[in-house]
């Protein structure tokens, strides 16, 4: 039987000392057959505490990189802890990176465009695949990545992918993958749903993007957890009309082809 596999959440903040802490969070996610969950960074600092999950907890692998809404924080330099963390054996990938021009107050287009730029360019350097954040900025996130696909070679994932079911090949033309999670098991998420019964299976992952969306039937309660993944898992599988196990399969085996340091 198949594991369920979380490729993205955020275990490294505060949120679960509500519930118990993250040893909880890990053991109630075993628990509930998950057994890869992925924790990916947002900045220099959650990406150093990733690592040290994944160092303490086997099933724990990493991503590290600068969220688009988070550049406040970049400082000159950060990118070359970044690329030292690239080389440690539990860190899948450089992300979550790209763009994001959902807020106002969000770092100008400028200065999105100019780490999402680095960062896909540290990805070659480092023979890593990109794990990708993009937020009401659909054409100019496909304009940028057809500009620099020479830096894709490893591939990328669209993670919780939220544009539509057409701009789809245009992504896949890219040679990336989607991941989804909570909005895919919500009643207006007929886009998303659409979606997820389009997209080929080879390139289909899971997860929860945890602490936040959580998936139905727990919409609503905070925080997230990687346990809530097999909702989406299972809900998938409906919409597919594919056998639950056969997925879960398929997923884990995706997964493991993309973020190729999983063992
Ligand atoms: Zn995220």
């Amino acid at each position: 039987m198949a594991g369920y596999i979380d490729v993205h959440c955020h275990l490294t903040g505060e949120e679960f000392d509500s519930v118990g802490g993250i040893e909880a969070v890990l053991d109630r996610a075993k628990a509930n057959g998950v057994e890869t969950v992925i924790c990916s960074g947002f900045d220099l600092a959650s990406s150093l505490i990733a690592k040290k999950l994944s160092e303490q907890y086997d099933e724990v692998y990493f991503c590290a990189g600068f969220h688009p809404s988070e550049l406040d924080k970049y400082r000159e330099g950060d990118l070359e802890e970044i690329r030292v963390l690239c080389s440690h054996e539990k860190c899948v990938a450089v992300g979550e990176i790209g763009l994001d021009y959902h807020f106002d107050d969000n770092p100008t287009k400028e200065t999105q465009r100019e780490l999402f730029y680095r960062q896909l360019k540290l990805a070659d350097e480092v023979g890593l695949p990109v794990v990708l954040h993009s937020r009401d900025a659909a054409q100019e996130t496909l304009e940028f990545l057809r500009e620099h696909k020479e830096w894709l070679k490893k591939g990328g994932l669209m993670h919780c992918y939220s544009y539509s079911p057409e701009m789809t090949a245009d992504f896949i033309a890219l040679g990336l993958s989607f991941s989804f999670g909570g909005p895919s098991t919500f009643k207006n998420g007929k886009k998303t749903q659409e979606c997820v019964q389009r997209i080929p299976a080879r390139l289909i992952l899971s997860e929860t993007d945890c602490p936040y969306l959580t998936p139905v039937p727990y919409r609503g309660t905070f925080p997230n957890e990687p346990k809530n993944v097999k909702y989406v898992v299972d809900h998938m599988a409906e919409l597919r009309n594919e056998n639950l196990e056969e997925l879960k399969n398929t997923i884990v085996q995706n997964a493991k082809k993309l973020f190729f340091k999983l063992k």
